[in-house]
C-alpha cells in the first residue's frame, strides 16, 4: 500500500487568503468598507503574543484593518468588560477576538459572551453555538471550519460517510460534530470516557482528530483509505535533546494505512488563521447589510 496523500493546509489557506483578498477588495470599491478585526490580548503569554501577531499580519496583508489592544495581566474583568463594549460600538470593527486563555480571575464565558454576536468571528458567543446547532447562519468557529474546507476539498460531497470526532470541546469537537452533521455525515464524537477507542476510530472513514493528547491515534486505529484530519498540536522533547511539533495521530504509521491525512505542522494550523479573516469579511458584509442572516 503507497503511502496517503499529504493534505497541504497551508497551500489551501494561501490559495483561500487569495480569494479574500478579492473580496477585500471588491467590497472597499463598492460600499467603501474595510473588515476590521480587533484583537484583545491580556498578559504577555509568548505563543499569544506569536499568534496574535501571525493574525495581525495576515488582515493586513488581505487589505483588512488589524487593531490590537494588549492589556496587562492584572487588568479586572469591569475594565476588560468595558473595552469590549467600546469595540462592540466602534463602526470601524467588525470583528472582536479574544485571545484565549485569560487569566484566572477573569471568567472566561462572561467575557466571551459579552462581544457582539455579529461580531463574534471566533463564533465562541452562545448564541452563535446555538445558531450553529440549529443550521441558521451561524458565525462557526475557526478551526472545525478550517478542517471542513480542507475535508471538501478532499472528498467532495461526504453525504453517509462514517465520520468520527475524536474531543468534545466547545471550540473544536462539538462545532466540528455538528458541522459534519450538516454536511449528512453520520457522526459519533468520542471523547475521554469512550469505551474502547480504537474500535470507533477504526469504523471512521473521516477522522477528526481533537483530543489534545500527542500521537494519541496510533496507525492500527485507521480504517484503510481513510481521510485523517489532525487537529492537536504539541511541541515534545526528541532524544538529542531537541524538540519537534506532533499531532494528536501517530503521523508515520498513519500515513501508511489512510488514504489522505494532514501534516502538523502545515496542516490545520494555517487554515484556522485563513477562516478567522474570511469570517471577520463575512462579518463586516453582514454589519454592512449585504448578506442575510439564514
Ligand atoms: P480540550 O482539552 O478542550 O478538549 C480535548 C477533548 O479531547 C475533550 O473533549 C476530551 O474529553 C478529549 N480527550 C482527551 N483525552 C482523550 C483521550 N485519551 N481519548 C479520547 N478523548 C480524549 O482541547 P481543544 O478542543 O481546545 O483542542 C484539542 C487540540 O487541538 C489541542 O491539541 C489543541 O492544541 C489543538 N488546537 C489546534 C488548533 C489549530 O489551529 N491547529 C486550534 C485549536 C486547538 P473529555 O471531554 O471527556 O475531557
Amino acid at each position: 500500500m503507497t503511502d496517503a496523500k499529504l493534505i497541504d493546509g497551508k497551500a489551501a489557506a494561501d490559495a483561500l487568503r487569495g480569494r479574500i483578498a478579492a473580496d477585500v477588495a471588491a467590497l472597499k470599491q463598492s460600499h467603501g468598507v474595510t473588515p476590521g478585526l480587533a484583537v484583545v490580548l491580556v498578559g504577555e503569554d509568548p505563543a499569544s503574543l506569536i499568534y496574535v501577531r501571525s493574525k495581525s499580519k495576515q488582515m493586513t496583508s488581505c487589505g483588512m484593518a488589524s487593531f490590537e489592544h494588549r492589556r496587562p495581566e492584572s487588568i479586572s474583568q469591569a475594565d476588560l468588560l468595558t473595552l469590549i463594549d467600546d469595540l462592540n460600538r466602534d463602526d470601524a470593527i467588525h470583528g472582536i477576538l479574544v485571545q484565549l486563555p485569560l487569566p484566572a480571575h477573569i471568567d472566561e464565558h462572561f467575557v466571551l459572551n459579552a462581544v457582539a454576536p455579529e461580531k463574534d468571528v471566533d463564533g465562541f458567543h452562545v448564541l452563535n453555538a446555538g445558531r450553529l446547532a440549529a443550521g441558521i447562519g451561524a458565525m462557526a468557529p475557526c478551526t472545525p471550519l478550517g478542517c471542513m474546507a480542507l475535508l471538501e476539498e478532499e472528498l467532495g460531497d461526504l453525504s453517509g460517510l462514517d465520520a468520527v470526532v475524536v474531543g468534545r470541546s466547545n471550540i473544536v469537537g462539538k462545532p466540528m460534530a455538528t458541522l459534519l452533521l450538516h454536511a449528512n455525515c453520520t457522526v459519533t464524537i468520542a471523547h475521554s470516557r469512550t469505551r474502547d477507542l480504537r474500535a470507533v476510530c477504526r469504523r471512521a472513514d473521516i477522522l477528526v482528530a481533537a483530543a489534545g493528547k500527542p500521537e494519541l491515534i496510533r496507525g492500527d486505529w485507521i480504517k484503510s483509505g481513510a481521510t485523517v484530519i489532525d487537529v492537536g498540536i504539541h511541541r515534545i522533547a526528541t532524544e538529542s535533546g531537541k524538540s519537534r511539533l506532533v499531532g494528536d495521530v501517530a503521523f508515520a504509521e498513519s500515513r501508511a494505512v489512510a488514504g489522505a491525512i494532514t501534516p502538523v505542522p502545515g496542516g490545520v494550523g494555517p487554515m484556522t488563521i485563513a477562516m478567522l479573516l474570511g469570517n471577520t469579511l463575512t462579518a463586516a458584509r453582514r454589519i454592512a447589510g449585504l448578506l442575510s442572516d439564514t
